[in-house]
């Protein structure tokens, strides 16, 4: 295979923002852009066929799939797809091949779930379908043998140590180690990733933050031959408590010489009161990001399950992702009944039964312009099945993110910035305005 390069090309600029449009191969997209997290087969049928039929999609175009989702999502369509049939031809799935085709796919190696309990054992069952390296499937069998096999409060405990001592092991083993990184950066290409992702720790400590960035650094040299490949910090969101671990981030993508990196704050919830310290220091690292993109504007940054600072995550990062729920938080709520809508001028959420109260107030209609919702009346919502609430909600959101994103868009190209402020403070997530600078 040979390697593709990421593209970089800025296109306007109002004081700390840009947009910019991004190219891999022939797959093109513009910034500030929404990249969808796609975790379940029926996401995935709802955001290939907006993709392909919709024309509201200016600022979409990426997606990104967690490596256990991918491997029951993607993996199989991948297989068929090189298979002849019994007609002697080759099985054709047109429509997921021209979605492929225009597409940008990200993998998430997601190994919080090496520490977080909720998806862990998908990695398991995705460890049947990939050869995901042999390291990481005897910790996960030895951690579920302690959790079968002893009290709460002890697994706890032992899961903590095992962790962080997992990875010190690896890292001090480079051979492994290496082959870890190798064997995980191609099950991220079996999967059909256009630009890989390095699998590295779930930081909680100072100890971790430096294997992850010996593992960002070797990931890189793997990759050489491979695709184009990210710096990737994947963090609990205490790391906003200590300035020091953050400066040594700064630090290194100040220097890091790599075209794309990566964040994700493992349940960020800035807009929450009392998360001063947290706010400060996450607009330190958008201070520094906007610093180093004035300096370098082929630099591109991307930010993962970004819930409801989205918007606000679209001024300063090119790229922003969260599910399609709208927030991002490993939790079985919401998953069965009506979900709840995400309201776009006040962004957070509204309970499905208080919409026919909303619609009432607003001329029978939902207060969006999107094409999903400029279609549903009163009588419509109240007729509508699980599963067709379950996927239009879904695409009423991603809708609205484009729609978002847009709004950015024309900010800067009007250089009005500043508007996204005005929008901050009339919504519901008013705590973000500070984040971006008044003037
Ligand atoms: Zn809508």
């Amino acid at each position: 295979m040979s390697r593709l390069d990421l593209v970089v090309e800025e296109t306007e600029r109002d004081r700390f923002a840009r947009t910019s449009e991004v190219q891999i191969g022939d797959k093109k997209i513009r910034t500030p852009n929404f990249c969808a997290l796609i975790q379940y087969p029926w996401e995935f049928e709802a955001f290939m066929g907006l993709s392909l039929t919709s024309t509201a999609t200016e600022q979409l175009g990426s997606y990104v799939m967690r490596v256990f989702d991918a491997s029951d999502i993607l993996v199989p369509r991948l297989r068929i797809k090189g298979q002849t049939n019994l007609m002697g031809g080759n099985f054709t799935d047109e429509l997921f091949s021209k979605f492929q085709r225009q597409n940008i796919l990200f993998v998430d190696p997601a190994l919080e779930y090496l520490f977080h309990e909720f998806h862990f054992q998908r990695f398991t069952k995705a460890s049947q379908n990939l050869p995901i390296h042999r390291q990481i499937t005897n910790y996960l069998n030895a951690r579920e043998r302690r959790r079968k096999n002893s009290s709460a409060k002890d697994y706890e405990k032992w899961k903590r140590a095992s962790h962080t001592s997992f990875w010190h092991e690896l890292d001090r083993n480079s051979k492994q180690r290496n082959d870890m990184i190798a064997s995980f950066l191609d099950v991220e290409l079996i999967c059909g990733a256009d630009i890989l992702i390095p699998p590295v720790p779930f930081v909680t400590s100072e100890g971790l933050l430096d294997i992850a960035l010996r593992i960002n650094k070797i990931s890189q040299a793997i990759a050489t031959e491979r695709a184009a490949c990210a710096t990737y910090f994947l963090l609990q969101k205490s790391i906003l408590r200590h300035e020091t671990m953050l400066d040594k981030i700064i630090n290194f993508i100040k220097n890091d010489t790599n075209a794309i990196t990566v964040f994700k704050f493992k349940n960020l919830t800035l807009w929450e009161s009392g998360c001063i310290v947290e706010r400060e220091l996450f607009g330190k690292l958008k201070d520094a990001i906007t610093e180093v993109k004035r300096s370098n504007p082929k630099k591109l940054y991307m930010i993962l399950e970004s819930s409801y600072q989205s918007f606000l995550c679209g001024c300063f990062f090119d790229v922003v992702s969260s599910s399609l729920r709208g927030f991002d938080r490993d939790s079985n709520y919401g998953q069965t009944g009506y979900g709840a809508w995400f309201y776009p001028e006040k962004l957070c959420h509204i309970k499905f039964s208080d919409l026919p109260t909303i619609m009432k107030n607003n001329g029978g209609r939902l207060p969006c312009n999107c094409a999903y919702c400029q279609n549903l009346t009163i009588p419509k919502l109240k007729n509508m099945s699980l599963e067709e609430w379950r996927d239009g909600r879904r695409i009423h959101y991603t809708l609205t993110m484009n729609e978002l994103m847009k709004m950015i868009d024309e900010a800067i190209r009007t250089r009005k910035i500043e508007l996204t402020r005005e929008f901050l403070i009339n919504s519901e997530m008013r705590n973000l305005k500070d984040l971006i600078p008044r003037f």
